[in-house]
């Protein structure tokens, strides 16, 4: 019976077009949430999450409760998310759009007109809310303060776009930095006027695909470099000294083409039938990495082959990418990641499993049911981890890993649970390749094995001195 749960997820997890197969567990209707009680959830405030929901076969209170489940299982929160829940048709295309609407549609196209208007709408305002900084920051080697004459901001031509006095109100001295505001200045209509948005590069088609990287640029940025010029005598140092003319290239952003790139993405993606799980970190555009604004998409299909909505699936879907909504972006601490890919999507699979399994009624299977996906996973894909740009197999790629290093001893489990190994850049600074524990889970997380039914790591890996492998 175990045997045929586990096999049964698999199938599901994996490949969503093959489930006919009479899954005779009946899915859990309500998420688990206090079981107990009646269900007045909506007078539960969310914390982070919004929510909009369009397919009426699911009620809100339902991914209402799985949001608020997802909050409450968090160490903190820092981030605020839209999450968009929406219908989608029949499968037209095993494109599995694994880096945002790159490949175009997946599914038939079940939303109106005015639905995805409504969600565009919806979205929209939802990232308006976001505090973009136009700001230029740039420390000194010594404290400073503001001598006389104007900041110049030119075009890499030479012309002035234009000039910042010192003395005004956008340009303020703390200790050695100086923080030039270029919001309501010239520089913002110059660049309203000049830069276009990205339709081209949206157009561009890379290996038979569109991007949503080109030349590493994501297609949402939009952003104009310019020469910064500090004649000697705007800014002196404590003692009233003058420094030399200061020039730098700097590559400004500008918020309102990348609004609008996100939410003319979305729409190509809603016209065009896009289904799968994202979670898109708005404010990673923004610069705005202490307050992360996120847009989670979760389709469901509900031209499925047994005439429900398949909850397992949505559960699934849900927690991976709510888990993403609350991990914070690490790309700003001191050392840069060297296990970003599967460490980010291990951790979120480890989250979605694990509550999947708790509210299917499995958390005494859940190890076993994580492991059988890892190791038909290693057959399918492969056993090289970050495989470039393979996001998409890293989920339970990490999640192995991170599950042996738990049952090693070397990670507790509620650290991944709780989202805290992603807080203060801790899983940047802890899972360095220098580290034997690291290497040896790397390595390692694909030695599993199957006994009397249920999945588990091979005793050599879960006994064995590290220093006895590579
Ligand atoms: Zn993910």
């Amino acid at each position: 019976m175990q045997f045929i749960i586990i096999k049964a997820i698999f199938i599901l997890l994996i490949n969503i077009t093959v489930i006919i197969c009479s899954f005779s567990v009946n899915s859990v209707e309500i998420i688990k949430v206090y079981p107990n009680k009646s269900l007045k959830t909506n007078s539960v405030q969310l914390q982070s999450f919004k929510i909009v929901n369009l397919v009426s076969d699911i009620k809100y209170d339902y991914v209402h409760n799985m949001a608020r489940y997802a909050e409450s299982k968090m160490a903190s929160i820092n981030s605020r998310t839209l999450a968009i829940v929406y219908p989608v048709g029949k499968k037209i295309s095993d494109l599995r759009p694994y880096d945002l609407m790159v490949s175009g549609g997946t599914h038939e196209v079940v939303l109106t007109q005015s639905e995805i208007n409504e969600l565009l709408l919806r979205t929209s305002v939802f990232i308006e809310e976001t505090f973009c900084d136009n700001k230029i920051t740039l420390p000194f080697d010594r404290a400073i303060q503001k001598g006389t004459g104007n900041i110049i901001i030119n075009n890499l031509d030479g012309t002035t776009i234009t000039t910042i006095a010192v003395d005004s109100s956008n340009v303020t001295f703390k200790d050695n930095i100086v923080v030039i505001d270029y919001g309501n200045t010239k520089l913002i209509d110059y660049m309203e006027k000049n830069l276009s948005d990205n339709i081209d590069r949206i157009a561009k088609v890379v290996e038979g695909k569109k991007a949503a990287y080109v030349n590493g640029v994501s297609i949402f940025e939009s952003a104009l470099t310019v020469n910064l010029l500090i004649p000697s005598g705007v800014i002196r140092d404590e003692n009233n000294n003058a420094f030399n003319d200061v020039m730098g290239q700097k590559t400004l952003k500008h918020y309102n083409n990348i609004r609008k790139n996100i939410v003319r993405e979305l729409k190509l993606w809603f016209e065009a039938g896009g289904g799968g799980a994202n979670a898109i970190t708005y404010s990673k555009y923004c610069d705005n990495v202490n307050n992360p604004m996120v847009l989670v998409l979760v389709s469901v299909n509900i031209d499925h082959p047994v005439g429900k909505i398949d909850k397992l699936d949505l559960q699934y879907s849900f927690f991976h990418e709510a888990y993403h909504s609350f991990q914070e972006d690490n790309t700003m601490c001191e050392v840069s990641g060297e296990n970003y890919n599967w460490l980010i999507e291990g951790a979120a699979d480890y989250f979605a499993y694990s509550i999947f399994s708790w509210a299917q009624g499995w958390s005494e299977y859940s190890a076993s049911i994580m492991l059988g996906d890892v190791l038909a996973d290693a057959k399918l894909n492969g056993i090289e981890l970050e495989n470039a740009g393979v996001k998409y197999h890293s989920g339970r790629q990490g999640m192995g890993v991170l599950r042996l290093m738990v049952e090693r001893g070397w990670l507790r489990e509620s650290r991944i649970l709780d989202g805290s190994i992603f807080r203060n850049c801790a899983s940047v600074k802890e899972f360095r390749n220098s580290d034997p524990k690291i290497q040896f889970a790397k390595n390692n997380w694909h030695h599993i094995e199957e006994k009397n039914g249920v999945f588990q790591f091979k005793e050599s890996v879960l006994v064995s001195s590290i220093s006895d492998e590579e």
